[in-house]
């Protein structure tokens, strides 16, 4: 597999990187996202195949001992991770396979796919975090408790990255990413 064309986009929960990624895919058909397998719960309106291959815990844990899985990791409670058939068939495709993860799954990338390039969204600030987090009314107390800790945690990390993009104005952050990823010079 070609690692060369593999993106990873990371950064807190809440802070926009689902309308980053669906910007990008309507305005490049050359970029494929990769569909991840999760325990967590559909939010309503996520669709089976599209948001996630959404699987029971064991269903999960038979994916893992097979090796099915290119990265995984635990977040906020469920289990998320990228399935080689997914990155497979973007490659495939000729296409650059964006994968949205979480850093503990950023990191096996990078030990596994050192040509991977990795990018970390961070927000303007803590405080519009905070308020992206419950304004997007999805998640329970607990759960947005949990993202905000694991949020603290993946931030501090953001300097791992090849790329840092700042989600403050989507326009301007959209620009910032296209010249990261179709400059041919990317450093
Ligand atoms: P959410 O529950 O909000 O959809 O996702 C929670 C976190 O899991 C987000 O940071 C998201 O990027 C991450 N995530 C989604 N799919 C995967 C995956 O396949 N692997 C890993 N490691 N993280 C994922």
């Amino acid at each position: 597999m070609k690692s060369g064309k593999l993106i990873v986009l990371t950064g807190p929960s809440g802070v926009g990187k689902g309308t980053l990624v669906r910007s990008l895919l309507n305005r490049h058909p050359e970029l494929y996202l990769s569909v991840s397998v999760t325990t967590r719960k559909p939010r309503d309106g996520e669709i089976e195949g599209q948001h996630y291959y959404f699987v029971s815990r064991s269903r999960f844990e038979e994916m893992v001992e097979a090796g099915e899985l290119a990265e995984w990791a635990e977040f906020a409670g469920n289990f998320y991770g990228t399935p080689f058939f997914a990155l497979k068939q973007g490659i495939g495709e000729g296409k650059l396979v964006i994968l949205e993860i979480e850093l503990e799954g950023a990191r096996q990338i990078r030990n596994k796919f050192s040509e991977a390039l990795r990018i970390f969204i961070l927000p303007p600030s803590w405080e519009e975090l905070e308020r992206r987090l419950r304004s997007r009314g999805q998640d329970s107390e607990i759960a947005i408790a949990r993202r905000l800790l694991r949020a603290k945690e993946e931030i501090e990390a953001a300097g791992e990255f090849d790329f840092q993009v700042i989600n403050d104005d989507l326009e301007v952050a959209l620009k910032k990413l296209e010249s990261v990823l179709f400059v041919s010079d990317r450093k």
